[in-house]
């Protein structure tokens, strides 16, 4: 596929650099329909768009496809602009709205009508699907196909004028309704929606048809390569013939198709992630389950990490579905490069050292991250009580525990050597405390520490820690391929177990202190972890952003 460490869209892009096309400039575009928030599908197209300029000094627009103002809204675009940024590209003055265009392209569609090619259609949107035909069988004309030129331009007028309810007249072009392309069998370019729009308000009654709309905002933007999926090859000659009409040899704008994004155990499609904010089944757009890419964010996800998985799959010619497990590898391995490591006891059972002084707390210096020398340490305190998993203890333990049980020992990591001298339990058996005695020669960095134990065990003091709600965040579906199963409502295919909130959790005092939205932590020996944006000093709230291992994989 890659030829001198190129992608097939730079390959094609550099060829055309290099014939001088289009005056040996470059110039992409993004363009999404603001109905939605990004999801890591339209983070592809952006690494793709932003990429490409950015790799042979040319420009890419941002610009907002909003054709549509039944389904669009400013909320939208403002996500749609802090998502890119956060990705870590930007447009500079370069937005756009095919809104915009509105005018040009009204008095495109009167050019085209005035000489013949596009006439005002009056039947249903049922009877026109009707007599479009099968690829292999040609269509029907129109019994209005032939109207007359003056009457076409009366017609489209008044459409636009307010005078007709939506659904009663399109304006169609006039090409060929035989041909075995079935999107030229006189496509759609214009139909009547009376909705107010979020930038022109109710100026316009008729809105542009996307393959209308598209490839005249690229001519008018100046765009050189516009870039899009693979479900656009058959719109291609499409795109081309309404390009025509406006350019020339010096300056044609040209369409080209890579492979979508499709990810396991999720879906992708805007229709059914609205489905799921509407419906209540995730909190939000930005919920940490979901694709997008404001809930990546707020999972914890790391822009780079986003990257590093997008040039990992790469950019093809052909439909593939790829594993979230390689997401979610990308993530785990640029957490690892970044995220401050620190502790924190998800199910806590309280240890008492009974040979260290009562009352006594002593500071010990924890590196913040062994992959990175730069990241300096951090101060943790330690006391005669402490805090350690419930799990990392067993009274009868099997013969390979290498965790905490009777008369055995274990390192506190960053601490002392310690020794189970014995426990206390309640009336029904639940152990309530652990004893153990610590070894003052093998703290850490002293000579003793060097002693060998089996076990390391993450803790905190018990007086100092502070309690956290922590959300567990998991794979939304429990399906591999949702959009796949389609006899199965996709809620049914949800995965239960996604969100589980674990309170109680003791973390350090340094995390309690420090952490804002947008740092990354690894709670050691279990994942990494995120402040959440509902999160206060008062009632600190982490995301689990990522196991440790894969558990998934068998
Ligand atoms: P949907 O089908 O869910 O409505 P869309 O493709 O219509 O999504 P747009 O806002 O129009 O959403 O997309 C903007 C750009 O992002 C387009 O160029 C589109 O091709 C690209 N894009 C959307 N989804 C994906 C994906 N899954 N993988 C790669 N690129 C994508
Ligand atoms: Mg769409
Ligand atoms: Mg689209």
């Amino acid at each position: 596929e890659e030829k001198g460490g190129l992608n097939f869209v730079e390959q094609i892009v550099s060829d055309d650099l290099a014939a001088g096309k289009n005056g040996g400039r470059l110039n992409t575009r993004f363009p999404p329909e603001p109905n939605g928030y990004l999801h890591i599908g339209h983070a592809k197209a952006i690494c793709m768009d932003f990429g490409v300029a950015e790799k042979f000094g040319g420009t890419c627009n941002l610009r907002f496809d909003d054709t549509n103002p039944t389904k669009e809204d400013v909320e939208y675009v403002d996500s749609i602009r802090e998502d890119i940024h956060w990705l870590g590209f930007d447009w500079g003055d370069r937005e756009y709205y095919a809104s915009d265009y509105f005018p040009q392209l009204y008095d495109l569609a009167i050019r085209m009508i005035k000489e013949g090619k596009a006439y005002v259609d009056h039947q249903t949107s049922e009877e026109i699907a009707r007599q479009k035909g099968t690829p292999t069988q040609p269509g029907v004309n129109s019994p209005y196909r032939d109207r007359p030129i003056e009457e076409n331009l009366d017609l489209f007028q008044r459409m636009n004028a307010g005078e007709f309810e939506e659904g009663t007249y399109v304006l169609r072009a006039k090409i060929d309704m035989a041909s075995p392309n079935m999107h030229f069998r006189d496509p759609i370019m214009y139909r009547i929606i009376k909705y107010p729009h979020h930038r022109t308000g109710t100026k316009w009654k008729v809105y542009p048809m996307y393959d209308f709309a598209h490839g005249q905002s690229d001519y008018f933007e100046g765009v050189t390569h516009s870039i899009c999926t693979l479900e656009f090859v058959p719109h291609r000659p499409l795109y081309e013939y309404f390009v025509k009409e406006l350019a020339d040899e010096s300056y044609c704008p040209r369409q080209i198709e890579f492979n979508r994004l499709n990810l396991t155990y999720t879906v992708m499609s805007k229709r059914k992630l609205l489905q799921l904010v509407q419906e209540g089944l995730v909190a939000g757009w930005d919920d940490p389950r979901m694709p997008t890419i404001s809930g990546m964010r707020r999972r914890g996800f790391t822009p780079q990490s986003i990257k590093n998985f997008i040039n990992m799959i790469g950019y093809t010619k052909f439909e593939a579905l790829n594993s979230i497990s390689l997401l979610e590898h990308a993530v785990r391995e640029d957490l690892n490069k970044v995220a401050t490591r620190v502790m924190a006891v998800i199910n806590p059972v309280k240890l008492v050292i009974t040979n260290y002084p009562e009352g006594q707390t002593e500071i010990l210096e924890m590196e913040n991250n062994p992959e990175d020398p730069e990241a300096g340490t951090h101060q943790m305190p330690f006391s005669r009580e402490i805090y350690i998993e419930r799990d990392d203890f067993m009274e009868n333990p099997p013969k390979k525990f290498f965790r905490l049980a009777p008369d055995g020992e274990v390192r506190l990591k960053g601490g002392y050597i310690i020794k189970c001298t014995g426990v206390k339990k309640d009336d029904e058996g639940n152990i309530e405390e652990i004893y153990c005695t610590y070894d003052p020669d093998t703290r850490s960095g002293l000579p003793g520490s060097m002693r060998k134990v089996k076990g390391t065990l993450h803790w905190v003091s018990a007086a100092q820690a502070k309690d956290a709600t922590v959300r567990m965040y998991d794979r939304l579906f429990s399906v591999e391929n949702p959009a796949e199963e389609k006899d199965k409502d996709f809620r049914e295919m949800l995965n239960p177990d996604s969100l589980r909130v674990v309170e109680g959790v003791k973390i350090e005092p340094f995390i309690a202190e420090n952490a804002k939205v947008g740092d990354h932590y690894q709670f050691q020996r279990i994942g990494y972890f995120t402040p959440d944006k509902d999160s206060t000093p008062e009632k600190l709230v982490f995301n689990r952003t990522m196991q440790l291992k894969d558990t998934w994989e068998k």
